[in-house]
């Protein structure tokens, strides 16, 4: 976990913290602090997932407690093997290590016990309404539910309907399991929630044992107070399901740990829902889990994300009680702060346009020395090659520049990056199209290393790639998935996919690398120079070589461009 805050910084804020401190001096729990994370294995975790993960097992670690992984594996039809196995993974990589896993599953004998005791206490009953009559006989916000035919069941009857349910002897729908509390209760959870229901499904880890499976509410408590939890958290929409968690347990006398709610992460330009994020791989609207541009843990390993950094943004939002909205960008400047220590700078040309030194000696090559990381001298030196012809950015030349416009123009010069000054002396346009292919240049031999004897000053400093040594690569240039903000917001009824942004991937099929990055391997990280921080995509191999941007940079060239008034 970072617990590295610069001291001027205001210290974020956690309240669970503080309600930890008290904890320990009172000396409930015995000043044992034990969380848990509990994911449903029904899709990716996503990087709201990973506020809660740094949260519970970063909690484990400050008080020298312990975090379990637990998966909430109690509904069979939407559970797969598959998110078991990524969710470990995700938990892996971002640093953490749980002391114990477990699955909710494992508890479904001793959790059937508590409903038998519920029954046995006249505190649940076998109702054979429908779902719809149920809904209907809740009542409203408003209104008090009405009680079914079926809640003064005798204790007896409800032992035997429900024993039968176990053994298999009813078809899904037709009976479930109530608690029975008050059907008057201004909180809804309270009006004999559902307990039990019928589903003849196999489940991934139980497989045909069963077909009732008890309901998330009803599982949870009793999950964390058989791994005797202290501090259960959860997100803020639990808030109201508390009292029934009090209740379940108070109810059998057991152990009681504290649910806590917390504010849940939403990013601008982000979904957060894995049934959505799952509707998007089903629908092929992203190429898989791992896309990229996918709000998954996964999908930002594979970006270029580094753990490190989304600890650092973990920490950094801080834990509230209130909802918000936490912009994009804050988490990207963590991801640039992060790369920005540790990734050697390289020069790369996405959108090249031919230069001809016309003055350079033919097939001449010389080896110019370029430092890696200005941030870090340990990163050292390489050497680039510069010849004759290279390549620049397209946009890094105008032909009839506007007055703000410092970069390469005819009769202009600009630095090379490690190299020469160089002025444009003439354009090679395709004499149908117009299109130029070519800018002609002279080269100052005596300003190597990029500046000139006499003192003359240059307003613009570019990047190259010398022609001949260039390496080819696939580019893919991300942007958000989805167009607009608040994504939270789009109301159930609407087409959410129509926001999705159309130029969220941009393919450059041929982009020229220096030769330096010829053997970029897959998860290699570096900047481009000017263009942001690459990463090569795990499919990467040496015959095609494929880069992700993971983020542009600060725009930190834009300011330097401005101050040196280019
Ligand atoms: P989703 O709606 O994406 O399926 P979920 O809450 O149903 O999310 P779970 O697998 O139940 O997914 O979540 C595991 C844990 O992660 C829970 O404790 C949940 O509160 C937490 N969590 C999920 N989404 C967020 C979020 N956006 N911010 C913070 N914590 C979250
Ligand atoms: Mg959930």
């Amino acid at each position: 976990m970072s617990t590295e805050e610069s001291p001027s910084a205001t210290p974020p804020t956690n309240f669970i913290r503080e309600i930890i401190d008290a904890d320990n001096v009172s000396g409930k729990f015995d000043r044992r602090v034990h969380t848990r994370f509990p994911p449903e294995p029904n899709g990716y975790l996503h990087i709201g997932h990973a506020k809660s993960i740094c949260l519970n097992f970063g909690l484990a670690l400050k008080y020298g407690g312990q975090c379990n992984l637990r998966f909430d594996d109690t509904n069979p039809t939407k559970e797969d093997v598959e998110y078991v196995d990524s969710i470990q993974e995700d938990v892996r990589w971002l640093g953490f290590q749980w002391d114990n896993l477990f699955y909710a599953s494992d508890y479904f004998e001793t959790i059937y016990q508590y409903a038998e005791r519920l029954i046995e206490k006249g505190l649940a009953y076998v109702d054979s309404c429908s779902t719809e009559e149920i809904r209907q006989m809740r009542g409203t916000l408003t209104q008090p539910g009405t009680p079914g035919p079926y809640r003064d069941r005798p204790i007896a009857e409800n032992q035997d309907l429900f024993r039968r349910m176990r053994a298999g002897e009813f078809p899904d729908g037709t009976h479930v399991l109530r608690a029975k509390i008050d059907l008057a209760h201004t909180n809804m959870n309270m009006r004999d929630p559902l307990l039990y229901r019928i589903r003849h499904a196999e489940h991934h880890r139980t497989g045909n044992k069963w077909c009732i499976y008890p309901l998330y509410d009803f599982t949870h408590g009793y999950s964390d107070s058989i791994e005797r939890v202290t501090h259960s958290i959860c997100t803020l929409e639990f808030e109201n399901h508390r009292p029934l968690y009090d209740w379940l347990i108070d109810v059998l006398d057991l152990y009681h740990p504290q649910q806590i709610e917390f504010a849940r992460l939403n990013l601008t330009h982000m979904m957060m829902s894995k049934r959505k994020l799952l509707e998007l791989v089903e629908t092929g609207s992203v190429s898989g889990w791992d896309d990229p541009r996918m709000p998954t843990l996964a999908g930002i390993r594979r970006r270029g994300y580094t753990p490190e950094a989304m600890r650092a943004f973990c920490e950094e939002i801080g834990v509230t009680k209130f909802n918000s909205l936490t912009e994009i960008v804050v988490l990207e400047n963590a991801v640039r702060a992060d790369l920005n220590k540790r990734s050697n700078r390289v020069m790369a040309v996405i959108n090249p346009i031919k230069v001809v030194l016309e003055n350079y000696p033919e097939g001449q090559v010389e080896e110019l020395e370029a430092v890696n990381n200005p941030e870090d001298p340990s990163a050292g030196t390489r050497l680039v090659p510069f010849s004759r012809e290279l390549y620049i950015e397209r946009d890094d030349f105008m032909e009839a520049p506007p007055k703000q416009f410092f970069r390469l123009a005819p009769g202009r010069e600009v630095r090379l990056r490690w190299g020469y000054l160089i002025t444009c002396q003439s354009v090679v346009k395709d004499p149908v199209t117009g299109e130029i292919l070519e800018l002609r240049c002279t080269y100052d031999p005596l300003t190597r290393g990029g500046n000139a004897p006499d003192g003359r000053k240059v307003k613009s400093t570019i990047h190259w790639v010398s022609a001949p040594h260039a390496v080819e690569a696939e580019v893919r240039l991300y942007d958000h998935l989805f167009e607009i903000a608040n994504v939270a917001d789009i109301p159930e009824n609407e087409d959410w996919k129509k926001y999705l942004n159309p130029k969220s991937l941009v393919v450059v099929p041929a982009a020229k690398l220096e030769r330096s990055l010829a053997n970029a391997k897959p998860g290699d990280r570096c900047q481009f120079e000017r263009l942001g921080y690459f990463c090569v995509d795990k499919l990467s191999t040496p015959d095609k070589l494929v880069f992700n941007r993971t983020v542009t940079l600060k725009d930190d060239w834009a300011k330097l461009q401005k101050k040196q008034g280019g």
